[in-house]
Formats: structure tokens, sequence, C-alpha cells
């Protein structure tokens, strides 16, 4: 390919409002335009970039035998409101009619479709089968950002599994987890297999692949000693003891004490002796529209998914200081639990048999002391709640935790039998008696790996692409394009390139050689082949690696073996 004759308008300026590396670059590199919010055109760049990790992503799924099927985006409604999800997705599914007044829906993902196929299965015998496909996406997104990063439509590689049992299931997921670590390292992303949240997908176990990075809106916990990491959705901490005996003597019942102007844990600890572990922080929720009590350590965090794990809601918010008052008669910093009976009171485990604590009675500015939790508090639901903080300890371990952004890449679950029973896949089992077979499903985002390979492999001068993405492998700078002699030289180590099936593009624009070289850095490709005066006059030509920042002098005619040689080491 000729620059010349391509489009990649790059931009002399980073573009106002692209924070992320990632969406800076891609724009200023001309690999992607924004339409709108969380739509974007891939420009010739981009796809090219966009071909190759959906190749590499193809050879590892054709490897562990998925088959590649092609699905329509657009989809009755009546199959989503059969698996349930019309209801349960809420905003994020786009809905729409027909000219008849039908309902229909763009696919998010497609088990419902892919469900539907697999009833044609018969027999037991038909198991396993691994299908996917590679297909737009489209989800209205309640904030897309950062460019690729999270659109409103974007390619997914979604995969699907059908097992005759658990143990096959099994199997299907741990070759899926073992293609994906095969891609991502093929892709130059480093991520990290981390359990993590099943969400409103249901299932039990599921594994996200998280990238860190500063970018990324997850945040991974991770023990630097065995190992153990998972999405702080998930993630788990051992908890020190906590001696309650000295405290068994207090109060036959929690004692109201006067404490004008306390608001907030610190507040009561300061001021009035009781440290933050003996405090019960109660926070009010509204789940799935019920006024739901939520308890927890005067020290510990909440974390929102765990709450919505454990109780299966799918719609959540704090609720309002005037609901607050309404339903409990306090505002926040006087609530607490004890005595109340109106309201679903659900509580973290860390405040199972604890004895002697301090909470709010419901009488602004008035706190109780004396409180156990388990004889005073009438507890609906005891679940793991507490989010993971940096240095608790590993609870594998013990090793001190720690935590850091990422992005997810990609997301492994298993779906167990929800698809299977909602849309009837039935296949007859070895002894002729019906079985339902066992799902699972997986996912990676083609325009998010890009966009997170960026974020991974950049300098201020722009993109580092690693080889197995990058649109070109090596670009052939010709220096000076009006000299006929460097420009037939440049031509002649392009079409040498090109012979040698290198993926070679050559810069013969009539501009400065200040301009290409930036635009090279700037786009990212690996390899960079200058042709200019000084090195013709000694019949050389200049190798520039882009990651490591090297320049060598190599003959003019062995540009093709040492660029392949290059592109083989890289
Ligand atoms: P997130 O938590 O980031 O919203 P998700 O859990 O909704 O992701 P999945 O439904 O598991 O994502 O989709 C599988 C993969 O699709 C993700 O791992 C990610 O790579 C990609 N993906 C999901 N949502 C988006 C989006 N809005 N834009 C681009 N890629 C996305
Ligand atoms: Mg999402």
């Amino acid at each position: 390919m000729r620059w010349s004759t391509m489009h990649i308008p790059t931009l002399r300026d980073d573009p106002a409002d692209a924070g992320a590396p990632s969406h800076r670059l891609l724009l200023r590199a001309g690999y992607i335009r924004q339409l709108m919010a969380g739509h974007y055109s891939l420009l010739p760049l981009g796809q090219r970039v966009r071909l190759k990790v959906t190749a590499i992503i193809r050879e590892e799924m054709n490897r562990i035998g998925a088959q590649e099927f092609l699905m329509p985006v657009m989809h009755p409604a009546e199959l989503w409101i059969k698996s349930g999800r019309w209801e349960l997705m809420g905003d994020e599914l786009f809905r729409l009619k027909d000219r008849k007044g039908a309902d229909f829906v763009l696919g998010m993902t497609h088990e419902e479709i892919i469900s539907t196929l697999a009833t044609e299965m018969e027999s037991y015998r038909e198991l396993p089968q691994l299908w996917y496909q590679f297909q737009t996406k489209l989800r209205d997104e309640p904030r897309p950002k950062a460019g690729l990063m999270r659109t409103r439509e974007f390619t997914m590689k979604d995969s699907y599994s059908f097992d005759l049992d658990a143990a096959g299931l099994d199997v299907s997921f741990l070759a899926h987890r073992d293609a994906y670590v095969r891609i991502f390292e093929r892709l130059g992303i480093p991520a990290v297999p981390a359990d993590a949240s099943s969400g409103a997908m249901g299932g039990s176990t599921s594994t996200e692949f998280i990238c860190p990075s500063p970018s990324g809106e997850d945040l991974i916990v991770r023990c630097p000693e065995c190992g153990y990491a998972a999405n702080i959705e998930k993630a788990m901490s051992r908890l020190a003891a906590v001696d309650d005996s000295e405290r068994a003597g207090l109060p036959a019942a929690p004692e109201p004490f006067a404490t004008p102007g306390v608001r907030t844990i610190e507040d009561l600890a300061v001021q009035y002796q009781a440290p933050a572990d003996r405090q019960i922080k109660t926070l009010v929720y509204f789940l799935d529209g019920v006024l739901t009590l939520v308890l927890m350590r005067g020290d510990h965090a909440l974390n929102e998914q765990k709450l919505m794990d454990a109780t299966g809601a799918t719609d959540i918010r704090p609720a309002q200081p005037e609901e607050i008052r309404d339903a409990l008669g306090a505002l926040p910093g006087s609530l607490g639990a004890v005595s109340v009976t109106g309201h679903p009171i659900i509580a973290d485990e860390a405040l199972r048999g604890r004895r002697g604590m301090f909470t709010g009675a419901n009488t602004d500015d008035t706190h109780l002391r004396g409180v156990d939790v388990e004889r005073d508090i009438t507890v609906g639901r005891w679940a793991p709640l507490r989010e993971v903080a940096a240095g608790d300890a590993c609870l594998n371990c013990g090793h001190g935790l720690e935590v850091e952004r990422g992005i997810e890449v990609g997301h492994i679950f298993k779906l167990g039998y929800k698809y299977s029973d909602a849309l009837d896949i039935r296949v007859s089992g070895p002894d002729g008696k019906p079985v339902k077979p066992i799902m699972g499903c997986y996912g990676i985002g083609v325009e998010r790996a890009m966009a997170t390979a960026v974020e991974v492999h950049h300098d201020d001068k722009g993109i580092i692409w690693p080889v197995a993405i990058a649109p070109f492998e090596v670009v052939v700078v010709i220096a000076q394009q009006e000299d006929a002699a460097v420009a037939a030289a440049g031509e002649q180590v392009y079409q040498a390139l090109l012979g040698s099936g290198a993926e070679v593009i050559v810069d013969d624009r009539q501009v400065r050689a200040g301009v290409k070289f930036s635009d090279a850095e700037l786009t990212g490709i690996p390899f960079r082949v200058t042709v200019g005066k000084r090195g013709l006059a000694a019949g050389t030509a200049e190798l520039t690696d882009r990651a490591a920042g090297s320049t060598v002098a190599i003959p003019l005619d062995e540009v093709a073996k040492h660029v392949r040689e290059a592109v083989a080491g890289a």
C-alpha cells in the first residue's frame, strides 16, 4: 500500500475531550472517527487492526473445535420474553417496533438465538457443541466513554457451549479459559484471569480477563504472593477475629445516649470512644423497589454488586434522605436497625455474633451502645457484602492484597440451565430419556481489545503496536521524495518487501521527512525502513525498531531479509 493514496488522516494536535490514551491516539493517528457518542467508524488502518484481532481469535476458537455461526442482530421480542431478559435488562436493551407494531430487540448477546438453534439437536451423542460468531452487539450504555473502550455498538466474539453434564461443562469452560489465555498473549494484552460476579447473566462460575491499566473501569484484587486474582465485585479477604468476650457483661439491652452533632462513623469514634470496628453502619437501599436496611461494620465498605448477587436484585439505588426519614424516623447519621421490623434487613457476615456494638437509634442525635447484633436486630439475611481493601489479608495465604484498576477484555461464564430451561433444549440421553444440556457462554470485545492494546503499548510519540496486530509490519519512509534516485531506491525496497510477503506500506508522500517520521511513530507501525540520500551513497538503509527505539544500518539489497528477521524476533 502507498501512504499517498491511503486515507490516513492524522492530526497534529491532541483532540479535545479524549482522555484515555487509546481514545486520544486512535483518533490522532487516523484509526477511528466518532459518528455520535458511543458509535465509531473504523478507518482503513483501524479496520486492518480489527481484522487481525478477529483472525487471531478465530484461529484459537477453531483450535478448540468451535464452529463459526452468524446470527441476526435483530431478534423478535418473544424470545427475550421467554428467557426473562426482556424484563431483566432494563434500559441497556435497545428495543424497537416494526411497521406492524411488533416488538424487536437489538442483540446485546445471543443466548436466546443460539439456544433456539440448539433445540434442533436430537441426541446426547451430538454433545458437546461449541458454537461461536463475530457479530455486532448493541447496548444502550449509560455512559459510553474512552473511544472504543465502551461503546453502544461493538463487535463481540461470543461463544456458547452445550454439554451433557456439569463435568462436560468443566471441560468446555477450561478449553475456553486456555484459548483466552493464548488469545490475549498473542494480542499482546497482559490480561489476568480473575474470579468475577456473574451479575444479571445468572450462572455460577465466572472468570473475567482483566488487563491492568489506569484507564480501566474495573478494580482487580491480586495477591502478589499466591497469585489469587478476583474482581473487587467478587473478591474475598481474611478478616482478623474480633474478641467481644470482655463485652459480655455489658447492658442487657441497648442503651440510648445523646450524640449531638454526630453524623459520621468517625465523629462517633472520636467523640464517644466507639472504635469503627465496634460500630454498625446502617445503609438504606431500594432493592427492586423495596426499601431495605443493609448493615456493615463501621470500618467496612459495602460492595453494591455483592448486594445484588446476594439478593438477586437487578435494580438498586441508595435511598434519599427524605425517603429514609419517612421510613425510619431519622436522617443518615443516626440510623440503626435495632427493633426495626417493617423493612427487610440484610447484614454483612462480619457482624455475625458481634456484641457490645454502637449504632444509631433512629432518633436524630441519639445512638445506642451495648448492641448485640443477633439478639437485638432481626437480620433476615446474612451475606458477604464487604468490599476488600488494599492491604487486607489474602484468604489463601494471608499475604497483603493489592487493588489495581483494570480493563475487562473478556468474560467466560458457566451459565447452567437457565436458557436450556427457558427455551426448552432437550436431547435424548444415554438411557433414551430426555436430558437438558448445560451451557456456558464466553465473550471478547474486539474493539475493546484494540483499545486495550493501545493503552498498554504507547509512548508520548504515539502507538506501539505488537507486530501481530499492527496494521502494517513495516513502513518504508522515502526521506527525500523529490530526489529521483532516492525515490527509485525506496520504490525498489518497497517492491522487495512486497515480494518477500511482508505487510508493508511505503510513505511516498511529497512531504518533509520529519512529517513522515512522526506519522510513522504516531501510527505505531513496528518497523521503519528509511531510504535517504546519505545512506544511498553508502548503499544502506536504516532499520528502526519502534518499540526498542533502536536504529541500525542495513545493506539496501538485504532489507527484506533483515525485516523478516526483525518481525520474527519481535
Ligand atoms: P462491562 O462490565 O465492561 O460493561 P460486561 O460485563 O457488560 O462488560 P460482557 O457482557 O461479559 O461484558 O461482554 C463480553 C465482552 O464484551 C467484555 O468482556 C468486553 O470485552 C466486551 N464489551 C462489553 N461491553 C462493551 C462495550 N460497551 N463496548 C465495548 N466492548 C464491550
Ligand atoms: Mg456491561
